[in-house]
């Protein structure tokens, strides 16, 4: 294990961090709810000028540090990345991934976006005491929704045959430079099944309670 690779986990740590202060609760819904944006708006800070500085050290794929031949230009965020992958297979891969969800933007965006303004909707009508949707309802949709989301694209890239240049990523690149986007890809994965799973039982057990 490199110095990289923990400070790639430390960076990323932060976004459970934020899905415990949006889903957990542990300061209650206001106050828990604006830390968890402040931390979310904060990591950029933290994590884009990271990946500018190791850009070129580990490949955007599994996150292996050198040999590094392929270059992978990617427009995000305003601004073109020269990052780096071990090989054409990883290349191809990150390639067809950014791919998917560059085509998929609108769907994947929505998939994220709206159960998450639901999700802070909610916690801030409940602080106000004005509340419109039990936490835990709204905290089931969230997690199933968006592992619907992303293990959908996890697996929806596999689809792609080819990659489409330029290649365009339409959301924080930085998130999937931290663990490499292969292990994201299985972070989604599991999360996502475990989230599916955990939700399915949360709705079979409310039916059953109302049947
Ligand atoms: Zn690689």
């Amino acid at each position: 294990v490199t110095r990289l690779v923990l400070q790639g986990i430390g960076l990323f740590a932060f976004i459970p961090i934020v899905l415990w202060l949006y889903l957990g609760r542990p300061l209650g819904p206001g106050l828990s709810a604006v830390l968890g944006l402040a931390v979310m708006f904060g990591h950029r800070f933290a994590a884009s000028p990271w990946m500018a500085r190791h850009a070129l050290a580990r490949c955007l794929w599994c996150a292996r540090e050198a040999p590094l031949p392929e270059r992978l230009e990617i427009r995000a965020g305003g601004r073109t990345w020269i990052l780096a992958a071990c090989g054409a297979e990883h290349g191809a891969r990150s390639g067809r991934f950014l791919t998917l969800v560059w085509r998929a933007r609108a769907a994947v965006g929505a998939g994220i976006f709206v159960p998450l303004v639901l999700l802070l909707a909610g916690s801030f009508a409940e602080a106000a005491g004005r509340p419109f949707i039990p936490h835990a309802a709204n905290a089931t949709i969230f997690r199933m929704v968006v592992a619907l989301t992303v293990a959908g694209a996890s697996v929806a890239y596999l689809a792609v045959r080819e990659a489409e240049r330029p290649l365009r990523c339409p959301f924080p690149l930085h998130n999937l430079f931290l663990l490499g986007i292969g292990r994201t890809l299985w972070v989604f994965r599991i999360v996502g099944a475990w989230w599916l799973a955990s939700g399915a039982s949360a709705a079979a057990r409310r039916i059953a309670e109302g049947a």
